[in-house]
């Protein structure tokens, strides 16, 4: 019976457009103030839109007439910034709704500095059982590794067999997961970062839902089986 869920972080919880928005406001606030360089928010934005390849901070420096070396220092300025961001509404409805009902934790890859932040901004901490970031671990440690699937099981003290996870990304979310005995439910939403479209038939979520509510409703049952 599944006894606990665990969600990803970044839009499955929350917009991850509206975290490199906020970014990019960030490291352009503070090249404006330190190297008196204007619109880096505007240009990156823009650069970003068009689905430019390369590297988005060099490439929003070279139009804007700046020295690409700044590059590193915006970076820096992205990655420390604490993020303007909020909860998907239907987030915040879904927390509560699971809480009472199962252990829940939030599993997240990317750079530790980055995710550490957003947790906090989030509330996260006090809203879930246990929170792991994947990048704590290093960086080979990132999903699809099974480490902190492993990690966070074992901070909930369940059974990979009572775990679901709700994540956004098939590209690494869910291969892992399902072979390790978990349920899984992707949730896909219009506008998502990343595709939903799984490269394999093994990185496929066992359901797919159109946002939190339905995977809610999904997980509820999982609940009240056998
Ligand atoms: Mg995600």
């Amino acid at each position: 019976m599944l006894r606990a869920v665990i969600l990803d972080l970044d839009d499955t919880l929350y917009p991850e457009a509206s975290y490199v928005a906020s970014g990019f406001r960030a490291a352009g606030a503070a090249l404006a103030a330190q190297h008196g360089v204007a619109g880096f928010a505007a240009m990156a934005t823009a650069v970003a839109s068009e689905g430019f390849a390369g590297k988005v901070f060099d490439e929003a420096l070279r139009r804007l007439g700046a020295d690409t070396s700044l590059a590193p220092f915006c970076l820096a300025a992205y990655r420390a910034h604490r993020p303007e961001i909020e909860l998907f509404p239907e987030a915040d409805e879904a927390l509560r709704a699971l809480r009472p009902r199962f252990a829940l934790g939030v599993l997240t890859d990317g750079w530790l500095e980055v995710q550490t932040q957003k947790v906090a901004v989030l509330g996260l901490a006090a809203r879930v059982d246990a929170v792991v970031c994947t990048d704590a671990f290093g960086r080979a440690h990132w999903k699809p590794a099974p480490t902190g699937y492993e990690a966070i099981a074992e901070a909930l003290r369940v059974q990979h067999t009572a775990c679901a996870y709700v994540a956004d990304n098939p590209a690494k979310d869910f291969i892992t997961a399902r072979a390790l005995g978990w349920r899984t439910v992707q949730v896909a939403r219009p506008g998502q970062t990343h595709s939903a479209v799984p490269p394999t038939p093994a990185h496929a979520a066992e359901r797919v839902a159109e946002g939190l509510r339905e995977a809610v409703a999904m997980l509820q049952e999982w609940g009240a089986d056998g």
